[in-house]
Order: structure tokens, then sequence, then C-alpha cells
């Protein structure tokens, strides 16, 4: 066995932990016991030097799961023939696990997709390919420029990355690989995993079809390198080739709204940038009731349409359910008994067989006819299209409810998953079952009666069979042909040659019973699989539907309403409010409502928005929101105003100045200017750009500068530029207004009232002509002492008077005349506890 387990051990790399199955047990050795160990926290034992740590096989998918969040891959090796005493039994590589190639739904997330991705350069660019292999979308795209891939890569978030050994990339494009890579598990692969000829092979032998024609794919597609070596890394991990890939689809770069990580980062479309979800955009539109929705909406939020086709089919739709409120609700409630159709067939098709997932398609096939005909019936048409998607599969339907039990077990060795009256042969098999299981309780009695032992019982263990159990006080009572088996601490258990002979009996027909039914259970499998392609497309427009209900709820909910989006060069809205920022004020007792603003950009007309306002005016919220409004449109969905329209945006661009950026390993003044330059390159005159307080990382003129030229560069000497909304506590750049005909200033109105401030959270024409810091200093409890100096230090440079000199300077501070006393510390009030923190 040691020498077996070397051969296994020896074909694996080293960053992989080996699960060696022994019995019901999986070991684990040598230097993996020791990783296994310090991860899992289990104990270790040796034998023959030699560490080991074992774990119960039922036990294992949640120690993979932690050693997959880890980083660590894990292969299993499993027993592939009954065991028999004195002979070595044969054990075969089954599965290498790894965060990109999961199937198991203990190792998957059921809300996001789990992309497998492989990434290469050479001189004709960039070319990758990504695989969700339990969903069975696979993708690739080719870019020469890093600038739209790798967007695009990042809103995938591959789990898994996998990149030719001894990749040389240019040093200017090496530092977005890095940015891509960090945090991600990573695998090298030779280089000739690459090859693209190799690749084209490949996928046509998965994918089973004879030319890449289909797929709109010429064999030399440069990408195709990256799609085999995907292939060739899931191949080896599921230790088959996988089985459930039907198409490989190329990604057109320009189709999408182009958000780079950062602009997402800023805009809080998946976390806030404090990394949690609540909070986020994404929490704001989920309303979906299945999986796969949840994972289309992320899907569709990292890429919002260019296409106004696809805008307004999802948006006419959206608007449709909003208008038939019962329609959404019954949809809303066939949905709750849809299950995750993509995963389960994946899982299906790659042989991991689970008769409650089976049990999953059925209950999903019972509830269709319910909502293609609500789709149908939905007046307007926006819904047809949907509906046509939606396949029946009646016979299929049937078909399982007349095979499959009402209750289903999750493990195929249980039995008891077919219905009774569906196969002769297996009833006959049950009823021999049953019948001695009658027998031994008949026997049971007889044995008490022949006895007199009355508290005698038949019972039945796993690993000793039937035994005759016998209570310590009772054993004068045992007859003379009663055979010991086994001893207990308070029993004796005996068996006899006739319960012998039944026990044979008896497991044999349970044994035949469970083999009739397993292999019927596969036929079921495989005429569902025939199926597999109009269950996939069902699924997928199942998951629309999804989406765009949760949307229709959500618009209906919050009073959004539906936005024009046309190829215009506009962004007019009207009352429009943040999504999150007024749910969130909605949720918190005692928060005021959410301030409506409008807004009026134009590309040839008024281009940029420059908006002052003292810090917490709500200058932040509502550039932000004029983004988010804009991006919720080209989704297809409605949006919080009361009326809108968004002539299309090919790219948003959101910067935020450097102190509110958290700190990633750089000055932060240098990625802001890294991130502002980058805007300025690749803007086109149909992006949206979105600045917050850019040029605030360094001192006051060298800000007001560069913010200056920014904004100059931006409006540019043309008619026309990208729409921009520039917000800013510089009032000095509101004289931009005077050179630059397309700037407009804006601000948001604070109220003074006896030298306090009150913020109205109003964005109105004009410009803040004060920046109020002293007035917001002293509404964040800085100690009045400290406001009134402040106050005298600015009068007097008011007045051109310059800084006061050090001589003039108060003891504000003076040191103590008496040694302090020293008290015990008590907790400080509330009203205090402002003031305990700042000394
Ligand atoms: P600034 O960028 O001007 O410093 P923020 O946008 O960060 O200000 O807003 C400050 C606070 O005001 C936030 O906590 C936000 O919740 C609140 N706020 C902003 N805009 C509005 C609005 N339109 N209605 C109600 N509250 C708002």
């Amino acid at each position: 066995m040691q020498r077996q387990y070397r051969e296994f051990r020896d074909k694996l790399p080293a960053d992989a932990v080996l699960f060696f199955r022994l019995g019901d047990f999986f070991e684990v050795f040598g230097k993996d016991a020791e990783v296994a160990s310090r991860i899992l926290g289990i104990t270790l034992t040796k034998r023959h030097d030699q560490p080991m740590a074992g774990i119960p096989h039922h036990a294992a998918p949640t120690y993979v799961q932690k050693l997959l969040a880890a980083g660590i891959k894990v292969a299993i090796c499993d027993q592939v023939e009954q065991p028999v005493a004195g002979k070595l039994v044969r054990r075969a590589l089954t599965r290498i696990l790894t965060p990109g190639t999961a199937l198991e739904d203990s190792q998957l997330d059921s809300r996001k997709s789990n992309y497998l991705l492989a990434l290469n350069w050479d001189k004709a660019g960039w070319h990758a390919a990504w695989l969700d292999v339990s969903t069975a979308d696979f993708r690739l795209a080719s870019d020469v420029t890093p600038d739209r891939l790798f967007p695009h890569l990042h809103a995938l978030s591959p789990s898994e990355v996998i990149l030719p050994e001894g990749l040389e990339v240019p040093d200017a494009q090496s530092e977005l690989l890095g940015q891509l890579l960090a945090g991600r598990s990573v695998s090298r692969t030779p280089g000739w995993n690459f090859d693209i000829s190799a690749g084209a092979r490949l996928v046509g032998q998965t994918l089973a079809v004879h030319s890449l024609a289909g797929f709109g794919l010429e064999e030399t597609h440069p990408a195709l390198g990256a799609a085999g070596a995907v292939l060739g890394y899931v191949t080896d991990s599921l230790c088959d080739r996988p089985r459930n890939l039907t198409r490989l689809t190329e990604v057109r770069l320009g189709q999408s709204v182009l958000l780079d990580p950062a602009s997402s980062r800023n805009l809080e479309l998946f976390a806030t940038q404090s990394g949690r979800r609540e909070g986020s955009l994404i929490e704001t539109l989920d309303r979906t009731l299945t999986p796969a929705g949840a994972r289309l909406l992320a899907r569709w939020l990292a890429e919002p349409s260019t296409d106004l086709a696809v805008i307004r089919q999802r948006s006419d739709a959206v608007a449709a359910l909003v208008k038939h409120p019962g329609s959404s609700a019954r949809i809303g409630e066939s949905l709750m008994a849809v299950r995750d159709i993509p995963r389960i067939l994946s899982r299906l098709q790659n042989r991991l067989r689970n008769p409650r997932e089976l049990g999953g398609i059925r209950d999903t096939l019972v509830t269709l006819p319910a909502i293609r005909e609500e789709l149908r019936a939905t007046p307007g048409g926006a819904l047809k299209e949907l509906s046509e998607r939606v396949h029946l599969e009646s016979a299929l339907a049937e078909r399982l409810n007349a095979a499959l039990a009402d209750e289903l077990p999750t493990d195929l060795t249980e039995g008891g998953m077919l219905r009774q009256g569906l196969d002769p042969e297996l009833d006959r098999l049950r009823s021999l079952a049953s019948d001695s299981k009658a027998w031994i309780a008949d026997f049971e009695r007889g044995e008490q009666v022949r006895t007199g032992i009355k508290s005698l019982k038949v019972r039945y263990n796993g690993a000793f069979g039937y035994a005759i159990e016998v209570t310590k006080a009772n054993l004068a009572s045992v007859p003379a042909d009663y055979i010991r088996k086994q001893t207990m601490v308070n029993a004796e258990r005996y068996t006899t040659e006739t319960l012998r002979t039944k026990e044979r009996e008896v497991l044999r027909s349970d044994e035949q019973a469970l083999a009739r039914e397993t292999e019927l259970f596969h036929e079921l499998v495989a005429e569902v699989l025939k199926s597999s392609e109009t269950l996939y497309v069902t699924a997928m427009a199942l998951a629309e539907v999804d989406v765009l209900r949760g949307w229709a709820e959500l618009a209906r909910d919050g009073d959004w309403c539906q936005p024009v989006v046309d190829d215009s060069d506009v962004l007019e809205i009207s009352e429009g409010r943040h999504p999150v920022v007024e749910r969130m004020l909605r949720n918190r007792p005692g928060a005021g409502a959410f301030v409506p603003n409008d807004t009026r950009l134009a590309s040839s007309g008024e281009q940029v928005a420059l908006i002052t306002g003292p810090n917490m005016a709500g200058k932040s919220t509502y550039i932000r929101q004029v983004a988010l409004l804009a991006l919720l449109a080209q989704l297809g969905s409605f949006v919080p105003a009361r009326a809108a329209r968004v002539g299309l945006v090919d790219r948003i661009f959101c910067r935020v100045g450097a102190s509110d950026e958290l700190s990633r390993g750089h000055s932060t003044f240098m990625v802001e200017m890294s991130e502002t330059s980058n805007i300025l390159n690749n803007a086109t005159v149909r992006s949206l750009i979105v600045l917050d307080e850019i040029g605030r990382g360094t001192s006051t003129y060298d800000g007001i500068s560069i913010a200056w030229a920014v904004a100059e560069h931006l409006h540019g000497k043309l008619g026309a530029g990208p729409r921009t909304l520039f917000a800013t506590h510089y009032h000095e750049l509101t004289r931009l207004a005077d050179t630059l005909p397309r700037l407009r200033n804006w601000t948001v109105a604070v109220r003074e009232w006896q030298d306090e401030i009150v913020f109205v959270r109003r964005v109105v024409p004009g410009s803040a002509d004060r920046s109020y810091g002293i007035q917001v200093a002293r509404l964040a409890g800085m100690p009045p002492s400290v406001v009134a100096r402040a106050r005298e230090i600015l009068s007097g440079m008011e007045k051109g008077g310059g800084l006061p000199a050090a001589a003039n300077m108060p003891d504000v501070n003076p040191p103590p005349a008496k040694p302090m006393k020293v008290e015990k510390p008590t907790k400080p009030k509330a009203s205090e506890q402002g003031q305990a923190e700042l000394f």
C-alpha cells in the first residue's frame, strides 16, 4: 500500500494534498499530513516514523472546503473496487479539487459564478479564456492592449488563474497583471499547453464539434491557446474530460460599458469601500429568488449594455411587470420552486449524481407551465420573447413525476429514490427484501416464545449483520443451538444456522434491489441529459425573468421610473435619488428623507458640471448618484427618479481624491494621478466621468492647479467632450466658467443660520462662496476654544494679515501648575466622548 501511495503522490504537484482512501477514512501522510493538520486543526499521529492524519470520509467535503480556501488543492485517491481480505484494493485518482474547477455544491457559492481563467500574452496582445465548469459558461477574448480586456477580467473575479510558465510581459503592463492576480490562486503550466492549434483541436474534441465555425471562431483565433489550457487543466482536475460543455463564445469587448476596477470600487457596485456587500449597489438591486438569477444579475452589472435593442427589451419587460403586479407576484411564487438547473446539469453530466438534485429538475419542470403561461398572458407582449425560451419538456416532466419518489435521498447508496410500480423487477427484489424483514420479525417473536426471554431482540448492525441479543440477566435461558457472536457490556449476541441463512438472503436481495434501482436511476439521468440543451436554455430564460421581476418589484416599492435610453448625447434626470443612500436613510429611524436633485448634462451643451460646496454638503453622493442612474438605465432597470433620459454611455469613470481611497501600498497621491491620467487618455466623447476632489492629495496650490488643468483638458477645445461631473471644495475653480463655455457651476446649497450651517442637500446653479470648514469642524464636536481660535485666524487672514505670529499664539494647553491628580478612569459621558478621544 505504501508503494501504491507513493506512485500516486509522485504524480501530483507539490501544492496539492493527497487524500488516500482507507476504508471509512481518508488518510493523509508525510508533509501533506503536516499541512492538513496545521490548516484543519486535526491531530497528527505517527506510523513507521511517518506523520499521518485521518479524516472520516463523510466529513471530507468540509475539510476540502477549508483547504481550498487556504489556497491548497486536494487530490482524492479512492478505492475503486470492493476490498477483499488479504489483497491490495485497487485505487485511482478520481478528482483534483482546485478553487476554479469546483462542481460540488459544498464547494460553491450558489449566488456567485466560479471562473477558471487562463491568460497569455504575446506580440499580438493579450489572450484570455475562462470557464465556469459548474455552469458550462465558456468564453474567450483577445485584445491588443489590456485597457479593455483587463477591466472585463477583473469583473469576472476568477477563483483561479493559469499562466504559461516563464510568461514575460512588458514592464508597463506587469503591474496591471499583478493587480489582476492579487489575492487569487495562480497556477503555472508549461507554455506548450497554450499552443493555439492544439487548443483548437482540444476545444473541438471536448465540445464534440468538427469545426469551430459554428461558434464564429477561426481555428487560428489567438485565444484558443488559452481555451486549450483551460480545458487541459479542467480535464486533469476532473480526471476525465468535462462532459457538460457545448459552446464557446467570443466576448466582443466593445458591447458593454467599460467599467474599470477603480471605478467599480469607487461606485461601490459589488462591495463598499470597506469590502462589504452590505451597502453596495448589487445588494440593493438583488431581489432575485433563484441562484442562477443572482449570478446573472452579477454578470449584467459587471457589463451594462451599450446595445439599445438589448436595453429596451429588458426595460420594457420590467415595465410590463411593474404595470401588472399580479403577474409579477405569481411569477415570483413559481420561481421559488425553480432549482439551480445549470449547476445540477453540470454535476449530472460529470457523474456527480445525487437523487435529490434530479428531483430539483422535476420540481422545476412542474412549475414551468405556470411561469410560461403568466409570461405569455402579461399584456403588452414585452415578455413574449422570454416565454418562448421557456421549454416545457412535458414528457420529461411526466416521466420524472412517475419515476421519482416524493422524498429523495442525497446519496445514491441509500436507495428508495424510485417509485413502487415503475419496474416489476425492482418491485420483486424489494418485496423479497421486505418479506425477509417480515420473516425476521416473526422469527424474533418465535424465539421469544421458545426461550421464554421476553426481552430477546433481533438486531441489525452494518458491521456484524443480524444477531439475537440477550441481556446478561437472561443468559441462563439461552438454548444450546445459539452460536455466540459478540459480547456487549450488558448483553450477549448470538446467531443460529437458520438466522444465518436468512441473513444472507436478506442482504442479497437488498443488494440486488439497490443495484437494479441504481441502474434504472442512471437510465433516468440519461433521459434527462438528452434534454440538457433545452433545459439549459430554459434555465437561462428563467434567470432573466428572475432578475427582471426583481427589478420590477424594486421599482414599484421604491417609486422608480422607466428611463428613456437613446443615442443622444444628453444625461437629464429630474428628481434623481441615490439608490443605496436613499434606502439606507429609509431604514434608519429619525434620519430625514433623501432630497432629490436634477441633472442636466450634454456632451455638446452643458458638458462639465463643477460642483462646489462645503464638506458634508452631499457632493459625493450627488455625483455618484448620477453615474449610478446612467448605469442602471443601461442595465435595463428602472431608475430612482421622476424622469430620466440617458444618451448611451460607453465608459464610466469614477475617481476619488487621494484621502478617501484606502492606501494600496502606493503613495495615494501617485495612485490618484495615475488613475486620473488613465481617464484623460481613455475617455471618449460618449464617456461619463465622475471626479471627486481630484487634486486633494497634495498641497492646496498644487491641488488647485492640477484640478484646474484636468478640467480644462476634459472640456477641450472642440465643440463636445465627455459628460463630466467634477466635485471640489476648492471654490477657486468656479472661475473656470469664465473661460470654458460648456462648464457650469453648481453648488450644494447650505443655509446659514446664526453662524451655523444647515445642510439642505439641494444642488442649485451657482457657486459656494465659502468653504464653511470651521462650521463643519464645530458640527463635528471640535472644542469651542479651538473653533473660536480658528475663526480668529481666518478672519485675520481674510483681512490680509497672514498667519498669526508665533508670539501671538495663546497658551492653548498651559502646563499644569500642580502635578495632576491621578483619578481612576471613568467612562466618559456620550457627549464628552468625542473630546476624550481627541485628547
Ligand atoms: P460631501 O461629498 O459634500 O462631503 P457627502 O456626499 O459625503 O458630502 O454627503 C454627506 C452626508 O450627507 C452623507 O452622509 C449622506 O448620507 C448625506 N446626504 C448626501 N446627499 C443627500 C441627499 N440628497 N439627501 C439626504 N442626505 C444626503
